[in-house]
């Protein structure tokens, strides 16, 4: 089997996703899906094509290594290059699944578990009062979630860049955690986010207050750039610390992992390097007992993608889903279903991904300024 063709297109859903499919000369065809900010990745990807048109799309690790590190002058270890590689990746399991007639989680070892348990990331803020925020907890919990996901950051009267958390703000963030979790009750997990938007002071005084909630996680108190940073909020706090949405490839978890600066690690599978890429980071975090809980922004695609690295290694905790009110998550595939029943996704036995693309529905969403599937 050898590659005809690598297309790209793109649509805007509640973020801008990315598509690229593989076809060959016996007529299979892989389809994936990247993360990226922008469209700056289609234009690496079609830069990457003549280097995989006439290949043999089987040896995927070994084509992955080589256009990395054939780019390692133009990024090849964060940003925009990986993943457009991860988007290349990801349609390339999914194409092999299909000639081989199985699972891409039967390709990678085979299911530590049968059901990959979801979080919902909700919309709450700090000016809200108790009854909307117990409204939106119940709506989560009323579709069988057992975790969710709030912001709690208020940037509407802070410094651009001072990242000093002031004891007002710091109980403003609190009584939004306190409703949600009081909303949630016992048997319901809660994640707080900030974005990054503390320096480290500010960060151990709100995670050192946040233990009394007894959180799922704390995500990205500090920016994750420095590791030794994040890790001293993490050793000065029984909350737990979770980072890694902006890191790439094994290289960029490394010395979080090493250093064992975060409690639990959270990569993004479509953006960071890929499924065979996060099933390595995965198994590095596993050997220090960490947990696994990938960051997800993704439509149903790659989220199904990213749920068979879930669910091929031990330490998986629990993935994102960010669509609660959103768009197209339930039209765009071909199945018209949402892969998510109860808070779980189910892996099925359909070969490659499992999840077709609806290209006439997911047309009518295409990005503006971006060709469809060229
Ligand atoms: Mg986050």
């Amino acid at each position: 089997m050898r590659i005809t063709a690598v297309k790209t297109a793109a649509t805007k859903g509640h973020c801008l996703h990315l598509w690229v499919k593989i076809e060959t000369d016996e007529g299979i065809t892989g389809i994936g899906e990247c993360v990226h900010g922008d469209t700056a990745a289609i234009a690496v990807i079609h830069h990457l094509r003549q280097h995989l048109v006439g290949r043999d799309p089987m040896p995927i690790d070994a084509i992955f290594e080589e256009l990395r590190r054939r780019h390692v002058f133009e990024g090849g270890f964060a940003g925009a290059l990986i993943t457009a590689l991860t988007g290349i990746e990801i349609a390339l399991w999914d194409l092999k699944g299909k000639a081989l007639g199985v699972p891409i989680y039967e390709l990678m070892g085979g299911k530590f578990q049968d059901k990959i348990r979801m979080y919902a990331d909700c919309e709450v803020d700090p000016a809200m009062e108790f009854d909307a925020v117990k409204r939106v907890v119940e709506g989560v919990i009323e579709r069988g979630f057992t975790a969710f996901k709030i912001d709690v950051d208020d940037t509407r009267n802070r410094s651009r860049f001072n990242h000093t958390i002031s004891e007002r703000e710091q109980e403003s963030m609190l009584r939004l955690v306190d409703m949600a979790c009081t909303a949630a009750g016992p048997d319901i997990d809660v994640a707080v986010d900030v974005h990054t938007r503390m320096d480290v002071p500010s960060a151990i005084r709100f995670a050192r207050a946040c233990e009394q909630f007894h959180l799922l996680w704390l995500e990205e108190p500090v920016p994750p750039e420095n590791v030794d940073a994040m890790r001293e909020v993490k050793r000065s706090t029984t909350t737990p610390i979770c980072s890694g949405e902006n890191l790439y490839l094994r290289h960029g978890f490394r010395e979080l992992i090493e250093k064992q600066a975060v409690d639990i690690i959270m990569p993004d599978i479509p953006k960071c390097g890929g499924l065979s890429e996060c099933r390595k980071i995965a198994n590095m975090a596993e050997i220090y007992y960490m947990p696994f809980a990938p960051h997800n922004v993704s439509s149903p695609i790659g989220t199904m993608a990213s749920a068979h690295v879930c669910a091929t290694i031990p330490n998986f905790l629990v993935m994102e889903f960010h669509w609660l009110e959103r768009d197209y998550w339930r039209t765009i595939t071909l199945g018209k279903e949402d892969i998510i029943k109860d808070g779980f996704i189910e892996m099925r036995n359909t070969p490659g991904i499992g999840v077709e693309l609806d290209e006439t529905v997911a047309r009518q969403y295409q990005f503006p300024g971006t060709t469809w599937f060229e």
